[in-house]
């Protein structure tokens, strides 16, 4: 069908693997079950990792509540009827239906990039890290958003911990002990709320740390954290926060975080070595390399019906799309870049492409948003869902009974499911794999020579 011809299938390009881009492709997968056995249409999906991340999850990661292979699904198995590219697009020309993409083929080859055509495009690539040009932030800030950085931070907190404890420098211990966290959404607030509850468990097993030792602090420039669960809940996770020691500073901002030291806007000097970035997100950069349009936030124009505004064949939702959202009051206003949009954006992208490719009417896309639930440790919790607000275990049961509705494939339920009932039943893991990250580190000082102390061989 491409380019006119009859014989070719009809491509559906989906970018990006992770909540759209997995959960359109597992929908048209079944939807056009006929087309695909038949080789009348394929499904192709471009994404960097072979994974698809529950990024809900990875704050428990970092707590070591569930092990990280647990928060990620496999494509490849979930997607069976897809073909799956590991690689990134690096540009879309729309009008000629060409992707460009870079593989780890085309860096082994030397090629740099590779075109692919296509008959519909799904632009899913979400969004990275919104960071400001705030001095030291791109050498020393840790981000949040992906396994590997959940887990590269457990891995830094416990180090942390052990570096404290084997000093003698006062200077170098409290920097150790000070964590950073900038930013009072769900992202930010979880991962502070869950490190601190493993760091605090953690530090029994250390001679001479004691839980207040360790020094948290959370940099928020509104005035609320945690935005999602409405302004009553957001003032008790602030309460609950501070009850355990945790220093929450509101309408704060951090100025910079060069040689190891944290300046927040009313002058507070931190010494500290950990600086986690969490204060939103932007639209992913391959957006801008495209001939589609975009929004003054560099979000992707779209219809309610999820197609790309005043071309055919090209679709997106998710954080990268700025969909309308028909269900606001106040006219103009877009869905939020959160999960419970992607997952149900996903359902009726997907079944408009396959109505579009069949010719029938499109779905209009629509859902008030219902709330949210967050955790704040283990069995704490704050959870403001259907006008129903709720706090402590109650809320830290329902976010666990919500996400573990929510997490994609039976299989990952049990497994996470079986995580937890060991989790509640053994005492806590403590162990940090640092090491991990360097896995040749040991082999090559093996086989390094031995150091040359400038002996002379004796005559
Ligand atoms: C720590 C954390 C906790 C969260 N908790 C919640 C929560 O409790 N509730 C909630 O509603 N939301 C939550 N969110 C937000 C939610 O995860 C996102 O809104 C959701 O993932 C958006 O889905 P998406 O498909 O648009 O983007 P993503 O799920 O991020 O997927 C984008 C995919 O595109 C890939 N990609 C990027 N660029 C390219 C390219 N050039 N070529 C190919 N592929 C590309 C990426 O690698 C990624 O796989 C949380 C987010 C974080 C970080």
């Amino acid at each position: 069908m491409r380019h006119g011809t009859v014989t070719e299938p009809a491509r559906i390009l989906v970018v990006g693997g992770g909540y759209v881009g997995m959960y359109t492709a597992l929908r048209l997968q079944r939807q056009l079950r006929a087309e695909l056995r038949a080789g009348a249409a394929e499904i192709v999906v471009v994404t960097p990792e072979p994974y698809m991340t529950y990024q809900p999850f990875l704050p428990e990661a970092a707590a070591g509540s569930i092990s990280p292979r647990h928060v990620v699904v496999p494509l490849r198995r979930v997607l069976d009827r897809c073909r799956i590219v590991i690689g990134e697009v690096r540009s879309v020309d729309h009008a000629k239906r060409t992707a460009t993409l870079a593989t780890l083929a085309t860096a082994e080859e030397g090629t740099g990039a590779v075109d692919l055509t296509y008959d519909e495009l799904v632009l899913a690539p979400g969004s990275v890290s919104r960071t400001l040009p705030v001095p030291g932030l791109l050498d020393h800030g840790i981000g949040f958003k992906t396994v590997e950085e959940a887990i590269g931070l457990r891995n830094h907190v416990i180090e942390q911990m052990d570096i404290a404890s084997s000093t003698r420098d006062p200077a170098i211990r409290d920097a150790a002990l000070t964590f950073v966290f900038v930013g009072g959404g769900y992202a930010g607030v979880e991962a502070l709320a869950e490190l601190e509850d493993m760091a605090r468990y953690t530090a029994r097993y250390y001679h001479n740390l004691k839980p207040e030792d360790l020094r948290w602090v959370l940099v928020e420039a509104s005035d609320r954290i945690l935005p999602e669960v409405g302004a009553e809940m957001g003032r008790y996770a602030i309460r609950e926060l501070r009850g355990r020691n945790i220093d929450v500073r509101l309408e704060t901002r951090l100025e910079s975080c060069e040689d190891r030291v944290a300046v927040l806007s009313d002058g507070t000097r931190l010494p500290t070595r950990t600086v986690v970035w969490t204060a939103g997100v932007k639209p992913a950069p391959v957006l801008a390399a495209t001939d589609l349009p975009l929004n003054e936030r560099g979000r992707l124009r779209c219809t309610s019906r999820l197609a790309v505004e005043g071309v055919d064949h090209a679709w997106a939702a998710g954080d990268a799309a700025a969909v309308p959202d028909v269900t606001a009051e106040e006219p103009g206003r877009e869905c939020a870049p959160n999960a419970q949009h992607a997952v149900r954006q996903a359902k009726v992208l997907a079944e408009n492409i396959t109505a579009s490719l069949r010719g029938q009417p499109l779905k209009e896309y629509e859902h008030a948003y219902a709330g949210s639930v967050a955790s704040l440790g283990l069995h704490k919790g704050v959870a403001h869902v259907y006008g129903r607000k709720l706090k402590g275990y109650p809320a830290w049961l329902m976010h666990r009974a919500y996400h573990l509705s929510r997490v994609p494939t039976f299989n990952r339920k049990a497994r996470v499911l079986a995580e937890w009932t060991l989790s509640g039943l053994f005492k806590r893991e403590i162990v940090s794999l640092g090491s991990l990250e360097h896995p040749r580190a040991e082999f090559e000082l093996a086989a390094a020579p031995p150091p040359d102390h400038g002996d002379k061989p004796s005559s």
